[in-house]
């Protein structure tokens, strides 16, 4: 029986007085009170030039990929190692992906082999800061430049982390490309259920983001008193989170320092324990590049083999301990396999088959953080 999870959603005990005050103002539709005080707070603590709530990260990326007019036959470059929604988003408008192997230091995808892929189809760059922790975007932003490319960051667990570049200025992930994708998913550090945001840095896009948001009507523009009706005026859908999902996020914006700090001290726990018995397994421990920073979003291993990590996650089950594995490859998936170009991706794989993630919650115990730390060192 399992008595660790992986993941326990964290209350802050708020979240039911929030939705209780959303009703009572008579109005739980979406872009109302709560929608308006989330996205002002992320503008002003992250800089971002625009926020939009979305009802999660993948609805996000799809407003992304519209917004930056993805069309059949355009190319999309990002790792194999990340979530089905960061490539889904942009097969939806008819790409093709084009898949960039991970670091030999760090899961994220290495940033050294993009410029290889590019050529004239190439539309995009979808840098994923896997477990919170920042790609080089200095190389990244370099290429979309010379190329004349968008970047947009899946920064899905990447809420308040940070990159610091050649200019030595320390900026949030999800404020440099030209859009970005947060998510607010029960498993990651700030939560609404189901939920997530689309940041936009580039102010091209904000009007249209407005609209495509608003199932491609000006609709936000009327209410602005901006134009005098409002109808059909672009592409859209339903990107918009009701007040109600609105209001459960400030409840959770408001506790933002709390979470976060409580987050880094289980991860820095786990990283003093297992440094001494990681490295005599020869099991390498999460990494932090010096240009990035650690949000705590994740604890991650690389074990040695895949028959190693089948057994530690073995002996944490057999501990009523729940550690878990990652993304398979995309390039290797049922789904894509055959569209893929062919291309070896190892490392991606190397990953599919070595990580291991450890249970990481708010309200995890010192008790059981011992009890997972002294189980993994009987190995
Ligand atoms: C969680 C996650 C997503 C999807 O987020 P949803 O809000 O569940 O749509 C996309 N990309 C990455 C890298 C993620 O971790």
């Amino acid at each position: 029986m399992i008595t660790i999870p992986f993941n326990k959603p964290y209350l802050t005990g708020n979240e039911v007085k929030y939705i209780e005050n959303a009703v009572s103002r008579g109005k739980i539709s979406g872009n109302g009170y709560y929608t308006k005080i989330c996205q002002d707070l992320f503008r002003k603590k992250f800089g971002f030039k625009k926020c939009l709530l979305s009802t999660s990260c993948t609805d996000a990326l799809e407003m992304a990929a519209i917004l930056a007019d993805i069309k059949d036959g355009d190319e999309v470059i990002m790792p194999s190692y990340t979530f089905v929604s960061t490539a889904n988003a942009f097969i939806l408008r008819g790409a093709r992906i084009v898949f960039v192997d991970s670091r030999s230091d760090h899961p994220g995808m290495d940033e050294s082999q993009i410029e290889a892929l590019i050529n004239h189809r190439t539309k995009a760059i979808v840098p994923v800061h896997y477990a919170g922790v920042a790609c080089d975007m200095d190389l990244i932003m370099k290429l979309a430049d010379k190329y004349n490319l968008f970047v947009i960051e899946d920064a899905a667990q990447a809420i308040d982390s940070y990159y610091t570049g050649s200019d030595g200025i320390k900026r949030p992930l999800g404020s440099i490309g030209h859009l970005a994708a947060f998510s607010f998913h029960e498993t990651k550090n700030i939560i609404s259920g189901e939920g997530g945001m689309l940041a936009i840095n580039d102010e091209r896009f904000i009007d249209r983001a407005e609209i495509i948001w608003e199932k491609g009507t000006n609709r936000s523009a009327f209410f602005r008193g901006e134009v005098d009706k409002y109808g059909w005026v672009d592409l859209g859908s339903s990107f918009l989170p009701s007040e109600i999902i609105a209001a459960f996020l400030w409840a959770q914006l408001e506790k933002l320092e709390e979470i976060q700090s409580k987050r880094l001290e289980i991860w820095e726990f786990y990283l003093k324990e297992l440094q001494d018995w990681s490295i005599s397994k020869g099991v390498n421990l999460a990494t932090v590049p010096n240009f990035a920073t650690n949000n705590a979003h994740m604890f991650y291993m690389v074990c040695k083999d895949v028959k190693q990590r089948k057994c530690l996650i073995e002996l944490l089950k057999k501990n009523g301990i729940l550690g878990v594995f990652h993304y398979l490859s995309l390039h290797k998936s049922e789904f894509y396999r055959e569209k893929h170009d062919g291309r070896e991706i190892p490392l991606a794989d190397h990953y599919s088959n070595c990580l291991i993630r450890l249970p990481l919650f708010y309200e995890l115990s010192e008790k059981e953080l011992k009890k997972i730390t002294e189980t993994l060192k009987s190995f």
